[in-house]
């Protein structure tokens, strides 16, 4: 057999070496320390070098999905906050979260629902109420912006002590929009306001908007092609990156923990 230290060859079932005196069972248990010293911070080393190759693969992969959620998004425009969005690049438009195409779009119009209601002011006292009836105002198919007439003109009356007002209100602005040959709205305001209010001019103002962007898709070339967004230079970079990230990645673990033992603890 060889010292457990020296390496030279000895005589079997010698308990010390005749060359340098090592005790070889006391040297063999402490050997046995240190490799097992030695596994525990090689493979620690080695965990810690695969995580990090796995963090950074999982990073790039997470950029790449956001990267594609934003070319997706960005192609997608609106008028506002109803929901209408259209998309250039795809020749698509998005309505109520359903999809159509350009030319699929035959005709658009603003349609609002008008009415009024009736302050009573009488000697200190205030009464609010809506009455009478709703008048429903539509544009010309695919008319101009601004073909919005009429509306309800508020009056006053005055009748003995009390004096009733008519405030005209609208409770609903929206676009009808054919498609094909169906009928599909657009909510632009559903809620009950003056037509005083900035918010009916704004939400009017949207419809409006709508309608005309609706007259410009009806007219404009669907693309015969275009990019999907995974195929943009951008998304392309990722994946060359997380190319090389896989590689690093099972470059690191293949390159296996040495648990060889240094010299250094032999001297
Ligand atoms: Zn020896």
């Amino acid at each position: 057999m060889k010292c457990v230290k020296c390496k030279k060859e000895i005589g079997n079932d010698e308990l010390f070496c005749g060359y340098c005196g090592t005790n070889q069972a006391k040297f063999s248990k402490y050997l046995e320390n240190v490799s097992k010293k030695i596994h525990k911070e090689q493979d620690k080393d080695y965990n810690n070098r695969v995580s990090m190759a796995e963090n950074k693969l999982k990073e790039l992969e997470t950029a790449r999905e956001k990267e594609i959620e934003t070319i997706t998004k960005n192609r997608w425009q609106n008028c506002g906050s109803a929901p209408f969005e259209y998309n250039m690049t795809e020749g698509k438009i998005k309505i109520n979260d359903n999809l159509h195409i350009f030319s699929d779009v035959k005709g658009a119009e603003v349609v609002k629902e008008d009415s009024f209601k009736t302050i009573t002011t009488s000697t200190g006292k205030t009464k609010k109420h809506v009455s009478l009836g709703k008048a429903v105002v539509g544009g010309a198919l695919l008319g101009p912006a601004g073909a919005i007439a009429g509306g309800v003109m508020g009056k006053n009356t005055s009748s003995g002590k009390s004096v009733s007002n008519e405030v005209p209100m609208c409770n609903f602005i929206g676009v009808n929009v054919d498609i094909n040959g169906f009928f599909i709205q657009i909510p632009v305001l559903n809620q009950n306001v003056e037509q005083s209010s900035p918010i009916y001019n704004e939400r009017l103002e949207e419809a409006q908007n709508i309608v005309s962007k609706l007259q410009q898709l009806s007219t404009t070339k669907v693309p015969s092609s275009f990019l999907k967004p995974e195929e943009e230079q951008s998304v392309l970079d990722y994946d060359a990156k997380i190319d090389e990230a896989k590689n690093e990645l099972q470059k690191t673990i293949d390159d296996k923990p040495n648990y060889e033992i240094p010299e250094s603890y032999f001297k």
